[in-house]
C-alpha cells in the first residue's frame, strides 16, 4: 500500500520519533505548526476518522490514553491542541488516520 504513514511504520523512512509501543507511534511532524508539534497514529491502517469501526477503534481509545503521557514528557503542562483532520474539507493530506498534539503556546478560540 502506497501509504507514507505505513512507510514510516515499517522502518522505510525515517521519523524523530517520541512515543512507541506495540500498537500507536508517535514522531515529531516535519512541517511543525507549534513550538511542539507531535502526531500521533495507530500501526495499523486506518484512512481516515469515518473508517473507525468497533473492529479498530480499541486502537484509538488507545491513543488517547498515550497522548497525556506523550504530552507530560513533552512539558505541555500548561495544556495542549489536538487536532484530527478528516477528509478533504478537514484538510486532509496523509490517509492514514493521525492525531496532531500541538502546544508550547497559547491558541485562542478560531479554528481557521
Ligand atoms: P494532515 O494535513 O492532517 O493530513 O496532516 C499531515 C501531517 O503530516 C502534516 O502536518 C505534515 O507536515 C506531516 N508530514 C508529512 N510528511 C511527514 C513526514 N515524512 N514526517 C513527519 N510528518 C510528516
Ligand atoms: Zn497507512
Amino acid at each position: 500500500m502506497d501509504c507514507l504513514f505505513c512507510k514510516i511504520i515499517a522502518g522505510e523512512i525515517p521519523a524523530n520519533k517520541v512515543y512507541e509501543d506495540d500498537k500507536v507511534l508517535a514522531f515529531y511532524d516535519i512541517n511543525p505548526q507549534a513550538p511542539v508539534h507531535i502526531l500521533v497514529i495507530p500501526k495499523i491502517h486506518i484512512s481516515t476518522l469515518n473508517d473507525v469501526n468497533k473492529e479498530n477503534s480499541e486502537v484509538i481509545a488507545h491513543i488517547f490514553e498515550v497522548i497525556p503521557q506523550i504530552a507530560e514528557k513533552m512539558n505541555l503542562e500548561k495544556g495542549y491542541r489536538v487536532v484530527s483532520n478528516c477528509s478533504l474539507y478537514g484538510g486532509q493530506t496523509v490517509f492514514h488516520i493521525h492525531f496532531h498534539i500541538l502546544g508550547g503556546k497559547k491558541f485562542g478560540v478560531s479554528f481557521g
